[in-house]
């Protein structure tokens, strides 16, 4: 008789976000998918949102303690080997974020949120500049879209032939590699992911579907998974674009307006 094969721990992969209580984004979407790519997710809880798919009621952060708190607790007894971080918020949290960030060896995936498709604010304007001087400088991987390239450098993307630009503004704050999601221009979805050295161009055809509420916050954590499964950066990054746009591809509707992207397909 063989013996069973004794559990093995998964790759251990962090998000560090807001809760979106529809389901859709956030640490929700960070937890299906990081559970759909086999790995051990864990949650740092920055903020709570009230919110459905017609956008978002409200919000409260959480504060400054209870986020070195859960940090702690996740990182002096289990461990990380990715971690990846979203909505933050507050200058504050954003800065308090950097700082745990700048203390451990993991990779980290900063997708760089700022306002929700709905138009709905989920980082204060005064906390620009600390994504800009503390968040990014400690990324593995800066994940903007074009909003956010916009809203951080001031470099307007108005086709593909500026995405090289937008990656080069990015790059100027000190992230080891910049992935700029063109997914908003006309045309296929197209993103640039670049260490200023390299270039790798991502492109996927442009999807008929309008529930795509999580799409960023998916791809984030999916590029987290990777390199906590020892990936590379560009081959992390490949593996989640083909992830989230499987998870378009099944995004169905829910309540009264944008449905999420599917984790099940
Ligand atoms: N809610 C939370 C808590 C988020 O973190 C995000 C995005 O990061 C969103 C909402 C917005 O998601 P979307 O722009 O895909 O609708």
């Amino acid at each position: 008789m063989t013996a069973p094969t004794p559990p093995v721990t998964p790759p251990l992969v962090l998000t560090v976000a807001g809760s979106d209580s529809g389901g859709g984004a956030g640490i929700q979407a960070d937890l299906k998918t990081m559970l759909a790519l086999g790995t051990h997710g864990m949650s740092v809880l920055t903020a709570v949102t009230a919110q459905n798919s017609r956008g978002v009621q409200g919000a409260w952060e959480l504060p400054v303690e209870a986020v070195r708190a859960q940090y702690r607790s996740v990182v002096d007894d289990i461990g990380v080997q990715a971690v990846k971080t979203g909505m933050l918020s507050s200058a504050e949290l954003v800065e308090t974020v950097a700082e745990l960030l700048a203390g451990t060896d993991a990779p980290a995936v900063v997708d760089p949120v700022g306002v929700s498709k709905h138009g709905d604010a989920l980082l204060a304007s005064s906390a620009l500049e600390s994504v800009r001087t503390r968040l990014l400088p400690v990324a593995t991987v800066a994940t903007p879209n074009l909003d956010e390239v916009a809203q951080l450098t001031g470099v307007r993307v108005d086709d593909e032939t500026d995405l090289r630009r937008a990656a080069a503004a990015v790059l100027a704050f000190g992230p080891r590699w910049a992935l700029i999601k063109g997914g908003h221009l006309a045309g296929d979805a197209v993103d640039l992911l670049t260490d200023g050295s390299e270039e790798h161009w991502l492109r996927a055809p442009r999807l008929d579907n309008r529930h795509t509420h999580g799409t960023g916050c998916t791809l984030a954590s999916a590029v987290a998974c990777g390199l906590a499964k020892g990936q590379s950066v560009p081959v992390a990054v490949r593996a989640a674009k083909e992830y989230v746009t499987g998870a378009i591809t099944a995004g169905f509707p829910l309540g009264g307006g944008i449905g999420p992207v599917d984790h099940g397909w």
